[in-house]
């Protein structure tokens, strides 16, 4: 078990803001665009599930030979544009990972593709290079591309901008909790490429400014995460939007049979590529925290996170919104970096705590759940489970923000 001794640190500081640096900005310009001419909905399943505490604790830190991957193919061997082939580069990627170098090349020739894979695979690049070159090759060409947070959804604009720099080719992210109003005037303008979660999506085609009857590609990103989040109406409805022969890329970290069947009607003998995601028992130190009768629970957390040293860079979960935002409040009240993401926040909010986060001007951040789905955010040294997670699987999702990139992680759970 975790024990914890006191000492003082300087997680703590005054309060301070920063800018946000994920601002999608383009020049107004007639073209392609998707608007021909509701309600953005968050329905959550909650199934409770009992779990058994020592699945929380795992000491075997054994050191893992690195199984290196040899991938098949160069980037310069695919039969992309010369133009993206450099904006990959730019960005430093000099090796398809396993999931690009086992996709890319079926992509490019018009196969659906089933990707069996978590973040952190290279997943995103993965769809994203295939739909750019066409887009490149054809400028009518129109995407969408359907994720189940914001947070995902902007993080796939982010590299999705990173790759059509300079290339006069737009995005538009179109996610509930931000305006819509706004998002409706930028599906005016010129865009190939929709990036949005299922609420929001369904809600613009409803109004009719999203006109998918000519979209060339879909995407559906961690499909088995939409499943949970009770988006799986909406996703089917996207779907039946789109025509029949146009490309889809399905990938998911799971593959349950809701997602199974839509994957059944809404492909053509897809290629499957599984790319196996490290157990994350392997990089992970998990362990428990118990409360003896009467010891306080912030407490408890607050000597942890004094062992700066350690605790570097913390997220921590938590099951409510309220109770992130609260828990959050107190630590910043106690002069902790502290912030917070979940849903009540506003959209901006969460990204301008996200960057902080991410820069290290905030090194604990306190967040459900849905709002922290999918985020890679490296280097996190530690992840606590301040409340029990729901099922096991939210469990190894949680636990699977640290431990990231061959580093060592910590996961520890209250009980
Ligand atoms: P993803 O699974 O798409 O969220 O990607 C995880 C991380 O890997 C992101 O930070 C990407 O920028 C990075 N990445 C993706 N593909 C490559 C590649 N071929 N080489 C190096 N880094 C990559």
């Amino acid at each position: 078990m975790y024990t914890n001794s006191k000492t003082r640190g300087s997680n703590r500081v005054p309060n301070y803001s920063s800018g946000n640096r994920f601002s999608g900005n383009r020049n107004g310009s007639s073209g392609r665009n998707f608007s021909s001419r509701s309600g953005g909905r968050n329905k959550r399943k909650s199934s409770y599930e009992k779990i058994d505490v020592s699945r929380f604790i795992s000491k075997s830190t054994v050191i893992e030979k690195e199984e290196i991957y040899l991938p098949t193919h160069t980037f310069s061997d695919f039969k992309i544009d010369a133009k993206l082939k450099l904006a990959i580069a730019n960005k430093n990627y000099i090796y398809p990972s396993p999931i690009q170098d086992k996709s890319i090349s079926h992509a490019l020739e018009g196969r659906d593709i089933l990707g069996i894979a978590d973040t952190g695979t290279g997943k995103t690049a993965a769809f994203l290079i295939p739909i750019i070159n066409k887009i490149i090759s054809n400028r009518d060409e129109t995407a969408i591309i359907v994720a189940p947070t914001r947070e995902l959804a902007i993080q796939i604009e982010t590299e999705f901008n990173d790759f059509v720099r300079g290339m006069k080719i737009y995005g538009v992210v179109c996610v509930g909790g931000a305006p819509i109003s706004a998002q409706i005037r930028s599906l005016h303008r010129e865009c190939n490429i929709v990036i949005g979660t299922p609420g929001r999506l369904v809600d613009l085609i409803k109004r009719g400014e999203i006109d998918l009857s000519t979209t060339r590609s879909i995407v559906l990103d961690e499909a088995d995460r939409m499943l949970d989040m009770g988006f799986i109406n909406d996703i089917t409805f996207i779907l039946e939007k789109t025509p029949t022969d146009r490309q889809g890329f399905f990938f998911s970290a799971t593959l349950p049979k809701p997602i199974e069947k839509l994957i059944e009607r809404f492909t053509s003998n897809p290629v499957k590529v599984m790319v196996k995601t490290r157990e994350t028992s392997k990089n992970v130190e998990q362990d428990v925290i118990r409360l003896n009768n009467g010891a306080d629970k912030i407490d408890t957390l607050c000597q942890l996170l004094d062992k700066e040293d350690e605790f570097k860079k913390v997220l921590i979960f938590s099951e409510m919104k309220h109770s992130v935002e609260k828990l959050s409040v107190e630590l910043i009240k106690r002069g902790y970096k502290a912030g917070s993401i979940h849903g009540d926040k506003r959209h901006n909010d969460r990204q301008r705590t996200l960057l902080r986060f991410r820069k290290d001007e905030i090194n604990i951040l306190v967040a459900t759940d849905v709002a922290a789905r999918g985020l890679d955010i490296p280097e996190v040294t530690h992840v606590i489970n301040y409340e029990i997670p729901q099922t096991y699987d939210t469990y190894v999702h949680r636990i699977g923000r640290t431990g990231r990139a061959s580093k060592k992680g910590v996961a520890l759970t209250f009980v």
